[in-house]
């Protein structure tokens, strides 16, 4: 099972017309997450082809601006395409006051929606997913995310097909892990099914260096994170919280992920960016810079 992450928006505090507000949306094969929802994020969706009724989780890092202006509206949105499921919104304290006081300043939102405050941990797990929080530091209350895909028991097809196993529920057994019998013959799960690894993703967006970053990124197949700053500004990165390329580059080597995308860079930086990700690869080879509507898969 593959997940898709679509850029939405790469920008910092400052749109620019190649890069908007932050937004991430990512597909799982039952779960479509957003993160992040800056102002735009709407046509965002639109020109990406992706269709916001189909998002099942909103997980916000913080109350910036540039992370949550697009919010008010893609909710409304989601109303009126008469989103029928349950939302299911994940962001630091006080996101329920915050999208309470939406509804005051404008109308009651037409859907169901369920407000999770998180600090730490697991905030969401099923038999697929598992979502994981930890707290980062940036003046005000945020939070990174790391989504992942757990390991899974597969069936070998051709193997199937070759024993002539009809579609019954001795495959559910299989994939349980569970030997079955077969005419009357005992078929071993480990002989005919295999193990896909699990993937993860970690999106850090508005942080000051911290250890937190690199205990959820641990072991990533693809951390996106922020790098505001360049390499030569690290007085301002560590006075406005936020972190340089090299910063970025440093916790994917100790976290030991296996790709880096950069994303947040300040628009000061925006025609320089070949530059910015050669400081990266100095620290971390398997760095990217992504533009708006890049889908990223691991
Ligand atoms: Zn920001
Ligand atoms: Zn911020």
């Amino acid at each position: 099972m593959e997940m898709k992450i679509v850029c939405l928006g790469t920008s910092s505090s400052i749109p620019t017309a190649k890069k908007n507000h932050s937004g991430f949306l990512i597909k799982t094969e039952k779960e479509q997450i957003l993160v992040d929802c800056g102002e735009g994020i709407q046509r965002q969706f639109r020109k990406a082809e992706e269709n916001p009724a189909k998002t099942t989780k909103i997980l916000i890092t913080h109350w910036h601006e540039d992370h949550t202006l697009g919010l008010a509206g893609l909710l409304k949105t989601m109303g009126v395409d008469s989103y029928a499921k349950t939302l299911h919104i994940y962001g630091p304290k006080a996101t329920r006051e915050k999208i309470h006081l939406f509804e005051q300043i404008y109308s009651r939102y037409k859907i169901q929606m369920e407000i999770h405050e998180v600090h730490s941990g697991t905030i969401y797990e099923d038999k697929q997913i598992k979502i994981e929080t930890l707290p980062m530091n940036h003046g005000i209350i945020t939070q990174a995310y790391s989504v992942t895909i757990k390991e899974q028991r597969r069936i070998d097809k051709a193997k199937l097909k070759k024993l002539k196993i009809p579609n019954s529920p001795l495959i559910g057994e299989l994939q349980r892990g569970k030997d079955i019998k077969f005419n009357n013959k005992t078929i071993k799960a480990k002989d005919i099914t295999y193990i896909q690894p699990g993937k993860k993703l970690t999106i850090i967006l508005d942080t000051a260096s911290n250890i937190n970053t690199i205990e959820l990124a641990k072991n990533s197949n693809l951390l996106i994170c922020e790098s505001t700053y360049s390499a030569e500004e690290q007085e301002q990165a560590t006075e406005y919280k936020h972190l340089t390329t090299t910063e970025a580059a440093t916790i994917a080597k100790k976290a030991k992920v296996t790709n880096l995308a950069l994303v947040h860079i300040s628009q000061k930086h925006h025609h320089r960016l070949p530059q910015l990700l050669k400081e990266a690869k100095k620290v971390f080879a398997k760095t990217t810079i992504p533009e708006d509507l890049d889908i990223l898969t691991i």
